[in-house]
């Protein structure tokens, strides 16, 4: 029988390098409206799909934006879900922080297919009229990996889509931007993010017309529904390892999870949105809600780890924003 090799947990490797994790300056608030998804993909993180119930209520939704009208540091509104879309207050939410907070980054994190679903067919005009970055999960520019990955006829219904989102501008008007999100299929580490970029600009470009600012690579998180697909194939211990064995101590400075704070749709605050999955508490303190908190209170306080904080440091990092060194 194989020996069973001993890896240090995330903190003894942290320690092993003297190094300390600790919040700074918050500039992201990434919320959560709910699980709510018109896809089920096997690499969903969050575990959402099209029979999920949880969704942020407006009442929520009110502390959310009244919460960060006066966090004046941050200045990036990430939205995310399940498809973010779905929640019956995403354009209330999105139209009262613009009148709040006029010059905020408004990040949309779309499944693109949602675009073309019956009564979310306006959308595209939405995002155009409140100057929405959209950021758009392409997993390869090939239907197959695609429709492995999310589901049939995703392929095609996301050309659709980003086609849609060219003609209305974006990914073409400086002021409409358009990123795509690449993670691996399985239990490998994202290729380079800057070569990846250049294949993906031709290849969809030249088969499809269709035009993008930057791609973003991810690494796929071992929880969730990934951590299913890898134990049901016999990989996750080899993937841990990969993982393990591609930590880059560089990277620590880096980590979204220093600036970022994520809140889930009953509004309790998480370092990131996989602690949030895995329900470890901000700073591994009692669970709080978003308006039990000041953001100004929040800078060199802990930040709860544990071993998927590995996908984050492995090879080139990850981040919502993609890579962390290029
Ligand atoms: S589109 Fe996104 S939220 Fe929906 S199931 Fe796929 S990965 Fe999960
Ligand atoms: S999983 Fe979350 S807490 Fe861990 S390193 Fe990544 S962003 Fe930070």
């Amino acid at each position: 029988m194989k020996p069973t090799l001993k890896l240090p947990t995330f903190e003894e490797r942290l320690a092993e390098e003297d190094l300390v994790l600790s919040r700074s300056e918050t500039k992201i608030l990434q919320v959560n409206l709910g699980k709510l998804c018109n896809l089920a993909c096997v690499h969903c993180h969050v575990n959402a799909g099209p029979h999920r119930q949880e969704l942020m209520t407006r009442e929520s939704v009110d502390r959310v934006i009244e919460w960060y009208g006066k966090a004046s540091s941050i200045n990036t509104l990430d939205l995310t879900g399940g498809a973010p879309e779905m929640n019956p207050d995403f354009k209330y939410l999105v139209s009262k922080i613009r009148a709040v907070r006029p010059h905020s980054t408004i990040i949309d994190r779309c499944n693109l297919t949602i675009l073309l679903v019956p009564g979310f067919e306006d959308l595209v005009e939405f995002f155009v009229e409140n100057r929405i970055q959209v950021v758009a999960s392409m997993p390869c520019f090939t239907p197959d990996n695609v429709n492995k990955q999310r589901g049939e006829g995703v392929f095609d219904d996301s050309i659709k889509a980003l086609q849609k989102l060219n003609e209305a501008g974006y990914g073409r008007d400086p002021q409409l931007l358009l990123d795509l999100v690449y993670n691996p299929l399985g239990g490998t580490l994202p290729p380079s993010q800057k070569s990846l970029e250049a294949e993906y600009k031709e290849a969809l470009n030249s088969h499809f017309g269709i035009e993008f600012n930057q791609l973003y690579t991810i690494t796929n998180m071992p929880i969730a529904r990934f951590l299913s697909q890898l134990k049901r194939e016999g990989k996750s211990e080899e993937y841990h390892q990969l993982l393990v064995e591609s930590f880059n101590s560089s990277l620590i400075e880096g980590l979204m999870c220093r600036d970022t704070l994520s809140v889930d749709w009953e509004g309790r605050v998480f370092d990131c949105d996989f602690n949030q999955m895995l329900r470890v508490p901000l700073g591994d303190s009692k669970p709080r809600n978003l308006w039990d908190i000041e953001a100004s209170d929040l800078p060199g306080t802990s930040i709860a780890v544990r071993d998927h904080c590995f996908g984050c440091t492995a090879g080139a990092g990850s981040s919502c924003g993609g890579a962390l060194s290029h």
